[in-house]
C-alpha cells in the first residue's frame, strides 16, 4: 500500500517534472553566460524540490518522504557545483522549519543528494545519457543511508518498509528528468548555434551582411540618443590578391582572420563589426565623432602593419586602407554613409594605400534623405 502511494507520487511528480523542464528551457533561451545560466537553472530546480516537498508522504510524526532528491541530485550536472549548493540550501531551510524527528536524516539526505550531483558532474561531465543518469541515481540513492542517523530500530523498520521503493522511485525520477533536461539543453544549444551561424561569417566569426540589415533596422527604431549617430569605417586589405597569389589561399585566409581579430580587439560592445565583402571589414562606431573614428582607424591600421605572417621560412606583412563617413539616423542613412566610406576608401587606395581618408556626406544628399524619410 505504502509502495503504491510512492508510485502514485512519482506519477504526480511527472507533471511537476514537465514544468521544471519548461522552466529550464526558458532559462536557456533567455539567460546567456555560464554564471547566469547556472544560477537561474538552480532557482528552477530549487522550485521543483520545494514544490515536491509540499506534496510529501508522511509516515509517522516527523518522517516525510517526497521526490525532492530528484531535483537536488540533478542540480550538479545542470546548474554546476555553486547551483547545487544553492538548491541544497533552499531545501535544507524549509526541511529544518518543518521539523519533526526526521530533521537530521532529512538534512543529511539533501546533502548526500546534492553531493552526488556535484561528484557526478565532476567525474563524468559529458556522461549525460540515460546510463549516466542511472549512475547518478545510484549515487544519490546513498541518501537512503541517512535513515541510519535515526535510532537504529526505527531506521531498520523504515528501510524495510520504504527503503527499496524510495530508492527505485528516486533513481527512475533522476533518469527520466535528467534525460528530459538534457534533451532540452541540446535543443537550446542547437538553436543557439543555428542563430549564431545565420548571422556570422564562418571564416572570421564577424557579423555578415544579413546581420548588418538587422542592425540597421534596430538603429532606425532606437530612441536612445547614443544609437542615433556615429561613423562607418570601411577597411580593405591592400593588394590582398597578391597575398593569395604568392602564399596561397589558406595563408590568405589566415591573414583575413588575424586582421579581423585585430579590428575586433579595439571595439567596444556597442560597435558593430561586419565582414562587408571578400577582404573588406566594416565597422559601425556608435556615438563617435569623425575625429575619434579617424584615431581608432589609424590605431588599427598601425596594429595591422605590425602583424607578421610566416610562410615556408619566409615572413611577410600586410597593410590596410580605411575610409570613414559619418551618419545620423533620420538625416543620413547608414546605407549612404557606407557608400561615402567606400568612396573615401577609394581615395585612400588612389593616394597610395596604407592610409585613412574621411569623406562627408554632402549636405544636399543629407537633406534629400531627410525629405524621403
Ligand atoms: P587593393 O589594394 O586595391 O584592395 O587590391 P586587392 O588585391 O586587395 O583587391 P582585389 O579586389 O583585386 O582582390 C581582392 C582579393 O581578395 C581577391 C580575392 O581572391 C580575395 N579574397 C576574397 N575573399 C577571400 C577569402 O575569403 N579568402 C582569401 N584567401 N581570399 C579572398
Ligand atoms: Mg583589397
Ligand atoms: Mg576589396
Amino acid at each position: 500500500m505504502l509502495q503504491l502511494s510512492f508510485v502514485g507520487q512519482m506519477i504526480g511528480s511527472l507533471g511537476l517534472g514537465a514544468l521544471i523542464v519548461m522552466g529550464y528551457g526558458l532559462v536557456l533561451r533567455h539567460f546567456s553566460g555560464k554564471w547566469y545560466e547556472d544560477y537561474a537553472s538552480a532557482v528552477v530546480l530549487a522550485c521543483g524540490a520545494l514544490a515536491a516537498m509540499t506534496n510529501p508522504i508522511v509516515l509517522e510524526s516527523g518522517y516525510i518522504f517526497d521526490a525532492r532528491a530528484v531535483f537536488i541530485a540533478l542540480a550538479g550536472p545542470f546548474a554546476g557545483p555553486g547551483g547545487a549548493v544553492l538548491v541544497a540550501a533552499c531545501t535544507v531551510l524549509p526541511r529544518i522549519m518543518i521539523g519533526g524527528d526526521g530533521v537530521t536524516a532529512g538534512v543529511a539526505g539533501i546533502i548526500i543528494a546534492a553531493g552526488a550531483g556535484i561528484i557526478f558532474n565532476w567525474l563524468f561531465p559529458n556522461k549525460r545519457t540515460p546510463a549516466g543518469f542511472l549512475l547518478l541515481g545510484c549515487l544519490a540513492a546513498l541518501m537512503v543511508l541517512s535513515l541510519f542517523m535515526l535510532e537504529f530500530h526505527t531506521a531498520l523498520t523504515l528501510m524495510e518498509s520504504i527503503g527499496f521503493t524510495l530508492t527505485l522511485v528516486n533513481i527512475l525520477g533522476i533518469v527520466l528528468l535528467g534525460s528530459a533536461l538534457e534533451a532540452t539543453k541540446r535543443n537550446a544549444d542547437y538553436l543557439r548555434d543555428v542563430e549564431f551561424n545565420a548571422e556570422r561569417d564562418p571564416l572570421t566569426g564577424l557579423y555578415n551582411r544579413r546581420a548588418l540589415g538587422q542592425f540597421e533596422g534596430s538603429l532606425g527604431q532606437s530612441v536612445s540618443p547614443d544609437k542615433r549617430h556615429g561613423c562607418v569605417v570601411l577597411f580593405d586589405i591592400d593588394r590582398f590578391k597578391s597575398v593569395n597569389d604568392r602564399f596561397g589561399h589558406a595563408r590568405g585566409d589566415e591573414v583575413l582572420q588575424r586582421v579581423a581579430a585585430t579590428v575586433t580587439s579595439r571595439m567596444r560592445r556597442s560597435d558593430f563589426v561586419v565582414r562587408f565583402g571578400g577582404e573588406e571589414i566594416a565597422v559601425v562606431l556608435l556615438s563617435t565623432s569623425v575625429d575619434d573614428a579617424y584615431r581608432i582607424a589609424e590605431h588599427i591600421r598601425a596594429l595591422v602593419e605590425k602583424l607578421v605572417f610566416a610562410h615556408e621560412g619566409e615572413t611577410f606583412t600586410v597593410t590596410v586602407s580605411a575610409g570613414i563617413a559619418a551618419f545620423t539616423v533620420g538625416e543620413t542613412k547608414l546605407e549612404e554613409a557606407f557608400d561615402y566610406a567606400d568612396r573615401a576608401l577609394y581615395q585612400a587606395k588612389n593616394a597610395g594605400r596604407n592610409r585613412t581618408k574621411i569623406l562627408s556626406v554632402p549636405v544636399s544628399r543629407a537633406a534629400a534623405a531627410r525629405a524621403n524619410a
